[in-house]
């Protein structure tokens, strides 16, 4: 049996007219990197805040470590909290900041001037330790932060949008810097961000949010390959999406003039409308008629590219297919241009 890090049953928070959670129900497992992601206005901070205790749910349980919290203080909750703005007290130098940290631990085991100058090395800004908080670029400042809420030893970090302040290069060094420190110190860790990108690089496991409730909760991996509705698949990974039908014999999916095989075993109705998602990179170009590719399965589409965007190690070519515009991306080594066929293996398509 796996060791619970942070389990919420039923979590429900309303606001006025807004309901900001909607039973939601997540278990996350000791030692894990569970990431939060969805777009503005989902949950995801209140769910954060419910965790840590900032918030009082209307119904539900929060539980940490196995113990039932829900009524507990803030303080009470072994939780350490870094928000998006850094909030460092701008009176005190670096080490007067993660010692303030250091006030919350139950026992004090270590001389607290080493556990500060260790914890500032783990984070990478020793060398700032005298430095004010002005006096540091954002990026130093969230590290900082990070130091001040593991000080405590909390069972749980909760990271609130940490990067979303700082420019794109930083965030995606610091987010690896945040895993390594999180698996370093195999902490339970509840991330929070609207980036899909982000959330995948990042995590163990990630819980797509919508409108208050969880639309799926799998691996990046799975997330990515396999998006159990047609909001993931929209969310998470420039997937095309169309809507589609399926066809009167039961057995395809149909968009435009284009049929997909349904699983066998499947239970769509026939005539039931269903969204059909394909990812940019599972779709392959070439030259219009050059079909030789082709198998038997392959679903061929005569397009024509619009837009052509290089990317570095691709091209992201936008075709428009039966009045629709399709996204692909390709590794080749030139741009494709006028009309092309498309070819979908059905194994990379999703019938949702
Ligand atoms: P963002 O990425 O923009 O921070 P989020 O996914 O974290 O969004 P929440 O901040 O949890 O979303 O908000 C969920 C819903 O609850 C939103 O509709 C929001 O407007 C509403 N909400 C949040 N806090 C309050 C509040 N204090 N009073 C009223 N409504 C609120």
């Amino acid at each position: 049996m796996t060791t619970p890090g942070v389990e919420i049953e039923g979590l429900t928070v309303g606001y006025d007219d807004v309901t900001a959670l909607d039973d939601v129900s997540l278990s996350v497992t000791d030692g894990e990197f569970f990431t939060l992601v969805g777009p503005s206005g989902c949950g995801k901070t209140t769910t954060l805040r419910s965790i840590a205790g900032l918030e009082s749910p209307d119904r539900g349980i929060v539980s940490i470590g196995g113990r039932d919290v829900t009524g507990e203080s803030p303080e009470d909750r072994e939780t350490g909290i870094v928000f998006q703005n850094y909030a460092l007290f701008p009176h005190m130098s670096v080490r007067e900041n993660v010692a303030y940290g250091l006030q919350f631990r139950d026992s004090p085991a270590r001389d607290d001037d080493e556990r500060v100058t260790e914890l500032l090395e783990l984070v990478e800004v020793a060398d700032l330790a005298d430095r004010d908080p002005d006096q540091l670029s954002g990026g130093q400042q969230q590290r900082v932060a990070l130091a001040r809420a593991l000080a405590p030893e909390p069972a749980v970090l909760l990271l609130d949008e940490p990067l979303s302040a700082l420019d794109a290069q930083l965030r995606q060094r610091l987010r690896v810097q945040i895993k390594r420190i999180q698996s370093e110190l195999g902490i339970t860790t509840v991330y929070v961000t609207h980036d899909q990108a982000e959330a995948l690089a990042i995590s163990d496991r990630v819980a797509v949010m919508r409108e208050g409730r969880v639309e799926q909760v799998a691996t990046p991996e799975t997330v990515y390959r396999e998006p159990a509705t047609r909001f993931v698949a929209e969310f998470v990974g420039d997937n095309n999406v169309f809507d589609g039908v399926v066809a009167p014999d039961g057995t395809r999916a149909t968009v435009g003039d284009a049929a997909i095989a349904l699983p066998t075993g499947s239970d769509r109705a026939r005539g039931e409308s269903v969204a059909v998602a394909v990812r940019p990179e599972a779709i392959t170009v070439g030259r219009d008629g050059a079909d030789t590719a082709a198998t038997e399965r392959t679903v061929s589409l005569r397009a024509t590219v619009e837009t052509v965007e290089f990317l570095g190690d691709a091209y992201r070519v936008h075709c428009e297919w039966q009045g629709r515009t399709l996204v692909v991306k390709t590794d080749a080594d030139e741009p494709p241009a006028g009309d092309v066929t498309l070819r979908v293996d059905p194994a990379d398509v999703r019938v949702l």
